[in-house]
């Protein structure tokens, strides 16, 4: 890659990401500075190589004074943009810096799920695969390792500070308000997303949902193949589900049918499942054995994950629903009768869109966080709805009001940041009250 020895540069914010690229840009030879304006009592700077020098608990510095500006995924371009010279994301780095192809996975929900479940089947078809980006590993981590293939999850914050980043198949797995703070509306979202597309080459491949207009649309700017993803119903080029059968067709070929075997519930995972197929299809590998990958994904943590029955009520945890488009498929997966918890932090997005679901399937929703209220209203008059304090109480209160057969389902449709660190946090929470339950049970 081009040379970063002696290069003077900015590294911006120091979580995870930061802290990989700081250290990747020193080990080239690259005079670095890590700014974060959180204090080092917050932050977690021992990893950082002894020549970085820090700066912290202070504003940033001027991005001018620096040949290159390497943002973390978090920190807002007003915050660098005026000034810069040239700015490189983490993913850009990697991009420059990887020998092997890429695999990336893009979409406001599934990426996580997807990325795993393409390392699983890459893997399983032979191919050294390994997934990096928000999924464990930052996606620097895997320069140098020895792969086939990388498999990178690329949010829109990453896919703002691209420049030639050009994976051989991209996918676009769906597009729903989300980080609108951020980008401001939502055509400067997808537009961001859609820079997934931007570098590619007509030998590369563009995986797109064609279900919905905003991921549909994209297709006109694909430089390379497109291969369209439907639920149901044939495509001249692309993916469909017949049952729980994979149908992937290209033009003048019989089309391949693949047994989907998975442990993961709900149709949104049938549905993230059949994106990894293709991608990996895309990508020109045995889609048979691939399938067998995929079948052995027991699924990650916080993501419909299954805690525990208790009383003859389950418990599922998909904190990281942190929008009403997640939540949507978190409700709709569920079989039996729901006790539905949900609240937090809103993203300002409404929640309407929810309410339909949840009149069909939840008996009583408990409402926790900042947006109680506004979720209350939502439901109002169609879901019977009360209010708790923390997650703790909503999980007690939502055990009272289930049922034996019933799902008691985290699906908070919001951030977490008003009570917790994170979604993780958010989700741990749940499962220790969960487990409390379990030992009053006895
Ligand atoms: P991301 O990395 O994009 O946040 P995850 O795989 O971590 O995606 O899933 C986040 C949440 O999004 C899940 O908990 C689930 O509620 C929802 N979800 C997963 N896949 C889909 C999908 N294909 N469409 C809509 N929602 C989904």
């Amino acid at each position: 890659m081009e040379e970063l020895a002696g290069k003077h540069v900015l590294v911006l914010g120091l979580g995870v990401t930061g802290r990989s690229a700081a250290n990747f840009c020193a080990a080239r030879g690259a005079r670095v500075i890590a700014a974060d304006e959180r204090d080092a009592a917050d932050l977690d700077s021992d990893e950082l190589d002894a020549a970085i020098a820090t700066q912290l608990g202070a504003p940033f510095p001027d991005a001018a004074d620096f040949d290159l500006v390497v943002p973390s995924p978090g920190v807002p371009p007003q915050r660098y943009r005026a000034g810069a010279r040239r700015v490189w994301g983490d993913v850009e780095l990697a991009y420059r810096a990887l020998a092997v192809p890429i695999v990336a996975v893009t979409g406001t929900n599934g990426k996580s799920t997807v990325t795993r479940l393409v390392e699983a089947g890459l893997c399983a078809a032979g191919l050294r695969a390994r997934a990096a980006g928000n999924v464990g590993d930052a996606a620097l981590e895997l320069v140098g390792a020895p792969l086939d293939v990388a498999v990178l999850e690329v949010s829109s914050f990453q896919l703002e500070t691209i420049e030639t980043f050009r994976p051989r198949v991209a996918v676009v797995l769906n597009i729903t308000p989300d980080h609108l703070d951020r980008h401001g509306s939502f055509d400067a979202y997808r537009d961001a997303k859609a820079r997934i597309l931007e570098n590619q080459q007509p030998d590369d491949v563009a995986v797109l949902d064609f279900e919905s207009a905003a991921t549909r649309e994209l297709a006109a700017r694909a430089r390379g193949r497109v291969v369209g993803l439907r639920s149901h119903g044939a495509l001249e080029e692309g993916a469909w589900l017949d049952g729980d059968t994979a149908v992937l067709a290209a033009p003048g070929a019989a089309p391949l049918r693949v047994e989907l075997q998975l442990q993961l519930a709900g149709r949104h995972n049938r549905e993230n499942a059949l994106a990894a197929l293709a991608a990996i299809w895309a990508f020109g590998c045995d889609v048979e054995r691939a399938a067998t990958g995929i079948a052995t994904f027991t699924g990650l943590p916080h993501r419909m994950e299954r805690i525990a029955r208790v009383a003859g009520v389950s418990y599922v945890n998909d904190s990281k629903a942190t929008n009403p488009a997640a939540a949507l498929r978190a409700l709709e997966s569920c079989q039996a009768p729901v006790v539905w918890i949900a609240g937090g932090r809103g993203k300002g997005l409404a929640f309407d869109s929810l309410t339909d679901s949840a009149a069909r399937r939840a008996r009583a929703a408990v409402l926790i966080g900042e947006s109680a209220d506004t979720l209350k209203d939502a439901l109002a008059g169609r879901v019977p709805t009360h209010a708790a304090t923390c997650l703790d109480a909503a999980v007690r209160t939502a055990a009272e009001l289930a049922r034996p057969g019933d799902v008691v389902l985290l699906a908070p449709a919001c951030a977490s940041q008003d009570q917790f660190r994170d979604f993780a946090a958010r989700g741990e929470c749940f499962r220790a009250a969960v487990h409390a339950l379990e030992e009053n049970q006895g």
